[in-house]
């Protein structure tokens, strides 16, 4: 029997605004435990939370991105539960009225575009951290976190493949960047992933029964979690046992996921409306604002970029990978108009020079006008294209201009016809041996004589000028 897997999934992101998101305490990462907190994020008692606009618009803009509806009028719930990083009892969260739903997120998996629908969207605040210490039998709380705005993005079971798991989290991730709300960076938990999944015979309607995946803190993390609970449950399915219905951890180590708790064990979360706030109620002059700050989307930048840059489809794609490489392209190509030859240089060399030395290209020192520069250099056959990715590399790392760096290290070509001759002659005069090789048949030893060329020009010498004069003087006596 074949199955056909069924997943759907709750991502969390958290968001990047400056002061959580019912008090005014700081949401920056990294500070000594406990210094970010206030009376309102340890859930002292009398203590009134104040909702943060900011929050609010983030997670409109992620909602309209996604082209969900926003609800006019949502309402905060509370979501109870005991844990120790959990100060007030319960996670301020949205139950019964979220602030969006129904929208939808196109991916592609090999060249076949899919779409995923987004069931909801809603508004939450973050728990503290637990740290567990392992030399003695103690565990810390800190509380830094506790309060910091999340949104969680819960789809409708349309993904069939761990591929497109993975990258409806990657489109998650580009959309959430591009809108820069967040980081979206999955190993530091700003972009969290929980995976149902369950599998039903092929071509059957109803769906089985689901396993929760948690603890999934990667991308390959994800895709193999998913992996491994497809042969496990087809494993049970085909030996004629059930699926139960559970939590499941993914354990990083061993690469399987083992059972966390059962439906008996799950929370009863006794939802209901928080007292402390009231409704949220969008007005259409707010949605508008917001809607009229949203960028231009991945998907639509790659379909201009093909459309306007005459680019190949492959290109837009990494092209618009992020917003700051896009409009960084676009700088380049508005001071140097060939369009295919920038994303070349981009996609080859500048993109090669930021994976190596892991760096973003928002902080690139090669500007768009030295890359036009560059470019323009080469085209009006100054220097080589291999010079070219020298200056290149060398303004990468140290900044500057390419016309000067050509200037200052004398590196222009050479291009003196008079000059380049008397080298080729010398080279020529140099190596008899060779020239009678070469004129017994053995064409191969032309890269010979180039080699020697260059080396005497030090790599300066226009290489199609030196093959002409070459082959004259070889062919022609
Ligand atoms: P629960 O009541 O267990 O929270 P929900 O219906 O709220 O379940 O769905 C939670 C997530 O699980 C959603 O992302 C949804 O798409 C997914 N899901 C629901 N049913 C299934 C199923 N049978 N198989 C796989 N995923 C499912
Ligand atoms: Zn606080
Ligand atoms: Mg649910």
């Amino acid at each position: 029997m074949e199955f056909e897997a069924v997943i759907g999934l709750e991502v969390h992101v958290q968001l990047k605004t400056k002061s959580k998101i019912f008090c005014s305490c700081s949401t920056e990462f990294g500070a000594p435990p406990n210094t970010h907190t206030c009376p309102v994020c340890l859930g002292m008692p009398g203590v009134l939370p104040v909702l943060n606009k900011k929050a609010v618009e983030y997670a409109m803009k992620m909602a309209l991105a996604t082209n969900c509806r926003i609800n006019r009028t949502n309402v905060f719930a509370r979501k109870h539960y005991f844990y120790p990083d959990l100060p007030k009892g319960y996670q301020i969260s949205q139950y019964e009225l979220p602030l969006a739903e129904n929208g939808w997120i196109d991916v592609e998996v090999d060249g076949k575009k899919r779409r995923i629908r987004i069931n909801r969207i809603h508004m939450e605040d973050d728990a503290g951290k637990l740290i567990h210490d392992e030399s003695r039998p103690v565990s810390y709380v800190d509380l830094n976190r506790t309060g910091t705005p999340l949104i969680e993005i819960v789809s409708e079971p349309d993904i069939r493949t761990p591929e497109e798991a993975s990258s409806y989290l990657k489109k998650i991730r580009q959309i959430v960047r591009y809108l820069k709300i967040s980081d979206g960076n999955m190993e530091e938990g700003s972009l969290r992933c929980d995976a149902n999944i369950s599998l039903r015979p092929k071509g059957q309607e109803g769906f089985g029964t689901k396993a929760e995946l948690k603890n999934m803190n990667s991308f390959k993390h994800v895709q193999k979690a998913l992996e491994y609970e497809i042969r496990r449950q087809s494993a049970l399915l085909l030996d004629g046992k059930e699926i139960v219905q559970e939590t499941r951890l993914f354990d990083v180590a061993k690469g399987v996921t083992h059972s966390m708790r059962g439906k008996e064990e799950a929370h009863d979360y006794r939802y209901f409306p928080d007292p402390d706030l009231v409704p949220i109620r969008v007005h259409d002059d707010w949605l508008k604002d917001v809607k009229a700050s949203l960028p231009e989307l991945p998907d639509e930048k790659r379909e201009r970029f093909v459309k306007d840059y005459g680019i190949p489809v492959y290109d837009a794609g990494v092209l618009t990978e992020s917003i700051d490489l896009a409009s960084y392209f676009e700088s380049c190509v508005e001071l140097y108009p060939k369009a295919k030859k920038v994303s070349n240089w981009i996609m080859v060399e500048l993109l090669r020079l930021l994976k190596q030395e892991n760096q973003d290209i928002s902080s690139c020192k090669v500007t768009p006008k030295a890359m036009s520069e560059l470019l323009t250099l080469i085209d009006d056959g100054v220097i080589s294209n291999k010079i070219g990715k020298k200056i290149l590399e060398e303004i990468f790392h140290k900044g500057g201009s390419p016309k000067e760096i050509v200037e200052r290290e004398g590196l222009s070509q050479v291009s003196d016809v008079s000059e380049l001759s008397a080298i080729v002659e010398k080279v020529v005069r140099d190596n008899p041996k060779e020239v009678k090789k070469y004129r017994a048949g053995k064409k191969k030893v032309m890269g010979f004589f180039v080699g020697q060329v260059m080396r005497e020009t030090r790599g300066k010498a226009n290489p199609k000028l030196v093959n002409e004069l070459l082959l004259k003087l070889l062919e022609g006596s």
